[in-house]
């Protein structure tokens, strides 16, 4: 079923809309929330989500759903509509609101203020409870904007969902997850079937991204209420599909083919699959503190020293900017690695400003330059 649901209007004469897909509305079992271009300029996942309801469309009509799956092909139309001179603008609103990816409710500190007289002994009236009042708090949250009104209406949509998966992509990378450090294991379940191979896992701190929205407040919840049964948070991630560029349809309808068979894993579908066995799947859970990202320490050209998934050593050069304006010609300033691993990421950019991230290397140490909270942009 597709339900069109119009944002408040920016500008006379202009209004946009975000499509939800809905499958098996109402059957009990396991809710799925998938959503693709929350950052609008990251595309590979839209092309993912059109085969998968291609094939969802399908399996409703063989009766194979047991839960509910709910979609939102492309989450950020506003993005979407940002090209400024022939170039598209999808990371961050160009209104002023910030990145599209950040911004949320902080419902860590409403959701348990708002249960603590409440919560008993019964795990599924708590966890009506809870899901109650995170709903309530993103109803009253006021949104006078665009982005605001469509950041409130995709948590309407997908709170309340056992399993958010929240598609992202990078410049040039390899395919990876983001997921919390407590969901380790599931994550690291949900790529062996996604075939991704790496899970970079991060604590719920500080300011937390769409996935993170759906998981803090659980965690709060268990901290501050310990003898009371909660049940099982859901599992929020994001999954990075690789790099912009990486829009192929042959590859595309793999990653679908992969989602699909991860939804008989998790029982939303009715399939004839075992769920991958974790100790070949080759997935490795690395820490986000470990991962040494690069940046550009001056203005000028970029040229890389090292290729996507090579190996590099700590102190290893991995980049050179080369001074456009010195006063003798072709000076360099070189970029080193803080960390030994596997270059995963490498900017699109050639032409940097200084604190322009330029690579990314997953590494297995936390790095201090990490630890002391510099955030990553995801
Ligand atoms: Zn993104």
């Amino acid at each position: 079923m597709q339900e069109r649901v119009p944002l408040i209007s920016p500008s006379p004469g202009t209004h946009r809309e975000i499509i939800v897909y809905r499958f098996g509305s109402g059957s009990p079992g396991p809710r799925v929330y998938l959503q693709a271009g929350l950052h609008a300029d990251e595309w590979p996942g839209l092309l993912v989500l059109q085969h998968l309801l291609s094939r969802l469309d399908s399996a409703e009509q063989s009766g194979l759903i047991r839960g509910e799956i709910v979609i939102v092909p492309f989450a950020n139309p506003v993005g979407l509509s940002q090209n400024v001179s022939g170039y598209l603008a999808g990371r961050f609103d160009l209104v002023g609101t910030g990145n599209f990816n950040r911004g949320f409710p902080e419902l860590a500190d409403s959701v348990p203020l708002a249960v603590e007289d409440k919560l008993g002994m019964d795990e599924q009236q708590n966890r009506d409870l809870v899901s109650k009042a995170a709903r309530e708090s993103i109803e009253s949250w006021v949104a006078l904007d665009e982005a605001t009104a469509l950041k409130k209406q995709l948590l309407m949509l997908s709170l309340g969902a056992d399993y958010v998966l929240d598609l992202h992509c990078d410049d040039r990378t390899t395919a990876h997850i983001y997921a919390a450090r407590v969901q380790q294991e599931a994550a690291c379940a949900m790529a062996a079937r996604l075939e991704i191979e790496t899970v970079l896992l991060e604590d719920l701190v500080g300011p937390v991204a769409f996935d993170g929205t759906h998981l803090k407040f659980w965690y709060a919840l268990s901290e501050a209420f310990p003898d009371k049964p909660l049940g099982r948070a859901p599992l929020a991630v994001t999954v990075e599909y690789r790099g912009q560029h990486d829009v192929d349809d042959a590859l595309a309808k793999e990653d679908a083919e992969r989602l699909y068979h991860y939804l008989g894993d998790i029982g939303i579908l009715d399939l004839p699959v075992q769920p991958p066995d974790l100790s070949v799947s080759g997935v490795q859970a690395l820490p986000l503190e470990g991962l040494d990202v690069l940046k550009a320490p001056v203005a000028g050209l970029v040229v890389f020293h090292c290729a996507l998934e090579e190996w590099v050593e700590a102190g290893q050069l991995f980049a050179e900017i080369v001074l456009l304006d010195a006063d003798q010609p072709n000076q360099r300033i070189p970029v080193y690695t803080s960390t030994s691993g596997s270059v995963m990421g490498l900017s699109h950019r050639r032409l940097v400003r200084p604190g322009d991230q330029v690579g990314k290397i997953a590494g297995e140490k936390a790095l201090d330059y990490r630890k002391s909270g510099q955030l990553l942009q995801l």
